[in-house]
């Protein structure tokens, strides 16, 4: 082996070693304060191995566990020469009340007290105007990157100096941002999975939810507001093609009601199933057969 060999060795050697020390550089992906029934092999298969939508699952992320202070950041943005009108923002304001006082009631079921504290980002009243905002869902998932795009325009750096901020003036590191936007769309959630934690990291740690001001032609309502913040807290959808046939199945059998299978109920008739609430944090009761959930492709 001639010197340089060892040299390229020695590089990659090392290339590696900086690698492995950048992955423990973000422990609350892998330090999961997951106990009693769950163990790190279901926790990291669950990550690892079930899909985007399943691979969130609580304290990952900035949004922590429904449970304790959390800090909701609403950001009220708007096309440039256009204003959210007085009503329309009201309208959404109360469907956003609506919704965080229901999560509080279902936390309270599990004796888990739930505080939200709120700061807000609405420009003069009319809203902060930006452009290019998404249209619709596909406009959504095209602009992953809307939010530090929006954290910019009210004057944070970046992801990162916002989640960072926001910590410090609320005393709290569980936090979510509500991006409000006006135009009609399709609400959804960006959760942090486990698929950011190499891949632009920094964009994707501050979970949000984009909701728009009337939902795919609806007016937005408080059950859609409720479903998309549990995504943050890492609830997984229910609903058929989107969940595995057994917990779909499951749910529709004896949680028909369950806010991750469905959102056509009004809020006071709906609840979460035993899983969602072991998903977001309520509590540790782990069943075994929760595994039979994860589709069998990635067992
Ligand atoms: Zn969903």
């Amino acid at each position: 082996m001639t010197i340089f060999a060892t040299m390229i060795r020695t590089l990659f050697i090392l290339t590696i070693l900086m690698a492995t020390l950048g992955a423990s550089a973000q422990p609350f992906l892998h330090d999961q304060p997951i106990k009693d029934g769950t163990d790190r092999r279901v926790y990291s298969t669950i990550q690892t191995h079930v899909g985007d939508s399943y691979a969130n699952t609580w304290n990952v992320g900035s949004a922590k566990k429904l449970s304790g202070k959390i800090y909701v950041l609403e950001v009220w943005l708007t096309r440039p020469g256009t204003s959210w009108s007085k009503t329309d923002m009201g309208t959404v304001q109360y469907k956003i009340n609506n919704a965080l006082a229901w999560l509080q009631r279902m936390a309270a079921r599990y004796s888990v007290a739930v505080e939200f504290e709120k700061g807000s980002f609405h420009g003069d009243g009319g809203g902060v105007e930006m452009s290019g905002l998404p249209k619709s869902y596909d406009d959504c998932a095209n602009q992953p990157l809307l939010l530090p795009r929006a954290l910019k325009v009210i004057g944070y750096e970046d992801v990162i100096q916002c989640y960072n901020r926001l910590k410090e003036i609320s005393g709290t590191d569980n936090i979510i941002v509500l991006v409000l936007i006006n135009n009609d769309g399709w609400s959804n959630a960006n959760q942090f999975s486990s698929l950011h934690a190499t891949n632009h990291f920094r964009d994707y740690f501050l979970e949000s939810v984009n909701l728009f001001r009337t939902d795919d032609g609806e007016p937005t309502n408080g059950q859609t507001i409720a479903h998309e913040i549990l995504h943050l807290f890492g609830a997984w959808d229910m609903y058929d093609g989107q969940a595995s046939n057994a917990a779909s199945k499951w749910a529709n059998q004896y949680y028909p009601n369950e806010i991750m299978l469905q959102v056509s109920s009004t809020l006071d008739d709906l609840t979460i199933s035993p899983l969602t609430a072991w998903l977001v944090g309520l509590t540790s009761e782990y069943h075994e057969w929760y595994w039979d959930f994860i589709r069998e492709e990635y067992k």
